[in-house]
């Protein structure tokens, strides 16, 4: 589906720790990407994970991206308040038949399941009916085998078999809370983002994403998938791992930093204030310079 309207990107952090190198890139380029091309930026706070979550974290990341000079439109969406809309798409899919209750429990699932490129590929046991006896768990949406495909504007098409990769996936867990894949399709809808810039490692699920917007008739925005930054272990940078915070006493080195990442090169006068590094950076953004990252 072509968009036709204003470009409108956003940025969505978990408040599972302060704001760390790694999102402060996905931060950048999706901000750069949509205020080059004069689009408004979001600001999604994904606070729907209480057990991950770190009090005063979501209070501490905006005051970080304030104090870098970030600018966002509007006010911030807290997805503590949007419960209801996911519960409502979530009884869509099991009205329609397009999901179903899961008994099965992860050590279950474990033993009996394939693994897949995202781990544990669910084997199907409920999706024909589940043993009545036993609780419901969980809730799946029922994948098929037709391939999913997208174009992503740094990597090229990328193309997952959903059912042989992923296996049918949960949107409702078994503590009750909304799965991250199912909210983020009914947020970047109700938000009307048209472009979503964001790191790598959620390439994989992108396709989960694009089925759901299919299944829920939603608009399919544009995909731009940044590299990922690594620790010396080449593991990605986490909020979890306390890794690399962000400087807030230097927020113009890890301004620079954090473009020079992104591949971006600074005029031989290198921005020595705020102020002339969003005027650089915004104007001077060139997304054919990102690196792309490799699997
Ligand atoms: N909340 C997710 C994270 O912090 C990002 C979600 C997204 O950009 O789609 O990893």
């Amino acid at each position: 589906m072509t968009n036709t309207s204003k470009y409108r990107g956003r940025f969505a952090p978990s408040p599972s720790g302060p704001l760390h190198f790694g999102s402060l890139v996905a931060a950048l380029g999706s901000y750069l990407d949509a205020r080059s091309l004069k689009g408004d930026w979001l600001l999604r706070m994904e606070d729907i994970d209480p057990p991950r979550e770190k009090p005063g974290a979501a209070d501490a990341i905006l005051k970080t991206l304030e104090l870098f000079g970030f600018e966002w439109d509007g006010s911030v969406l807290y997805q503590s308040s949007r419960i209801e809309a996911y519960r409502e798409a979530a009884g869509y899919l099991l009205s329609t038949g397009l999901a179903y209750p899961c008994s099965c429990s992860r050590r279950e699932i474990d033993k009996t399941g394939k693994p897949g490129p995202e781990g544990i590929v669910y084997p199907g046991t409920c999706r024909n009916g589940r043993d009545p006896s036993r609780d419901v768990r969980t809730l799946r949406v029922i994948t098929d085998s037709a391939e999913i495909s997208f174009p992503d504007l740094i990597h090229g098409r990328f193309r997952q078999d959903l059912e042989q990769d992923v296996g049918d996936f949960i949107v409702r867990r078994a503590d009750g809370l909304y799965a991250y894949q199912l909210a983020v399709v009914v947020d970047d809808a109700f938000q009307n983002i048209t472009r979503i810039v964001r790191g790598s490692d959620l390439l994989f699920s992108t396709p989960r994403q694009v089925y759901l917007q299919q299944l829920l008739g939603l608009p399919q925005p544009e995909y731009s998938h940044l590299p990922l930054v690594m620790d010396e272990d080449g593991r990605k940078l986490s909020k979890q791992s306390l890794a690399w915070p962000v400087d807030s006493n230097d927020p113009l080195q890890g301004l620079l930093q954090a473009a020079h990442f992104l591949g971006q090169i600074p005029p031989v006068d290198i921005p020595s204030n705020l102020a002339e590094f969003w005027e650089w950076s915004i104007s001077g953004w060139d997304s054919s310079a990102v690196p792309v990252q490799q699997f």
